[in-house]
């Protein structure tokens, strides 16, 4: 099976409760109230954003994928991070462990990926990772993979938990991404040295206008031979944070990038639903529902998604009565125009929005595989 059956069982279970009985105190819609000291802010008013058709779940807003940022320090200076660049003021700044555990709580979402920064440099993080685990979460703990080696063994094996390291291609093109000669090798040793504990581990790339796909079936056959668990893959989005534009993908760009991504789904387990990858060769429409993957991090909520920054609040239903939801996603905000990243849309096919018959059997059958 992909997925712990844990997993499988508890999200279809999950979905499906929220979806009939959505929390009440989420669905409210109350004005705005953006951060004026954010550099990094557009306001709706200045977007050209316009009324867009209502969203099929706007009344039915509720969490999968809680984004958890206990700091943004980092050991690398990877090119695409916005997240050194955005938190430049606070690269520092670390959350007590009771502020992130009461943003699980407050947030309730299944599944907890444990971001940052390096979340290695997190002080509490074995903590954090025991006392997740003991809510009954799921946890991807998102790494570069440098501290894998020698630090692994503090914590414990479970199968709701998987480290999920970086990785943008084979060992050249992975170290010009993170911008450090080496980086690619200690990954690689991080990931034997996990599988040799028991752990469960997957990767994490992400695609930008110098990938070629055919690196990334031969980093994923690599990753075969090392028992890796999955791969998420995703486009590399241009948000407002990140200067390299010319690296970033445009949405016409990205549905030539992914055209072949079936084939590859077919061959490697790849974690990413079927339907999102529908959605990124340009074979399904989905909206985005950004606040199924909400971002916690050393400034609070931050809303609107993972990506933009329009307010940071400090309670979660008021990231989610407080963001004019239906002002983002592509037509409604320029932003957004080019977005497909799976904080965006993943939670969009597993709500079920613009499904068709079949598909439930195709994602059993992903599931099952
Ligand atoms: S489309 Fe959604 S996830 Fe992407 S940048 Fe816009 S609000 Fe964020």
């Amino acid at each position: 099976m992909r997925f712990p059956l844990s997993l499988t069982a508890g999200m279809a279970g999950y979905i499906a409760k929220n979806k009939m009985f959505p929390k009440q105190a989420w669905q409210e819609n109350r004005a705005a109230e953006p951060d004026p000291n954010n550099p990094f802010q557009i306001m709706q008013s200045m977007s050209g954003a316009k009324k867009s058709t209502p969203h099929p779940m706007i009344n039915k807003r509720f969490p999968i994928v809680l984004m958890l940022e206990p700091l943004h320090a980092c050991n690398l200076t990877c090119t695409g991070c916005g997240r050194i660049r955005e938190y430049e003021s606070s690269i520092t700044d670390q959350l007590p462990l009771e502020e992130c555990l009461h943003a699980i709580d407050e947030c309730g979402a299944p599944i907890v990926a444990i971001a940052g920064g390096e979340p290695f440099l997190y002080k509490d993080i074995v903590a954090l990772t025991n006392q997740t685990l003991a809510r009954g979460k799921h946890i991807y703990l998102c790494t570069n993979g440098m501290f894998l080696r020698k630090r692994a063994k503090e914590f414990t094996p479970s199968p709701r938990f998987f480290f999920n390291v970086h990785l943008d291609g084979m060992e050249a093109n992975h170290d010009l991404a993170v911008e450090r000669p080496g980086v690619f090798k200690e990954a690689v040793e991080g990931i034997k040295a996990a599988k040799a504990l028991g752990f469960k581990v997957c990767t994490n790339t992400t695609v930008y206008q110098e990938t070629d796909m055919k690196e990334i079936w031969e980093l994923f056959a690599f990753l075969e031979t090392l028992g890796v668990d999955g791969h998420q893959i995703a486009p590399a989005y241009g948000y407002s944070a990140v200067n390299e534009r010319e690296i970033f993908l445009t949405r016409d760009e990205i549905l030539v990038k992914f055209a072949e991504i079936d084939k590859m789904a077919e061959r490697f387990p790849i974690n990413n639903s079927p339907l999102y990858l529908d959605f990124l060769r340009g074979d399904r429409e989905l909206p985005c529902t950004a606040w199924g993957n909400p971002t916690y991090n050393t400034k609070g909520w931050k809303g609107p998604c993972y990506l933009i920054t329009d307010a940071h609040h400090k309670t979660f239903e008021d990231l989610m009565t407080r963001t004019p939801w239906e002002s983002y996603g592509a037509g409604n905000d320029p932003r957004c125009e080019h977005c497909m990243v799976h904080c965006g849309y993943e939670a969009s096919a597993a709500f079920g929005i613009n499904g068709r018959p079949g598909d439930n059997l195709k994602l059993l059958k992903w599931a099952m595989r």
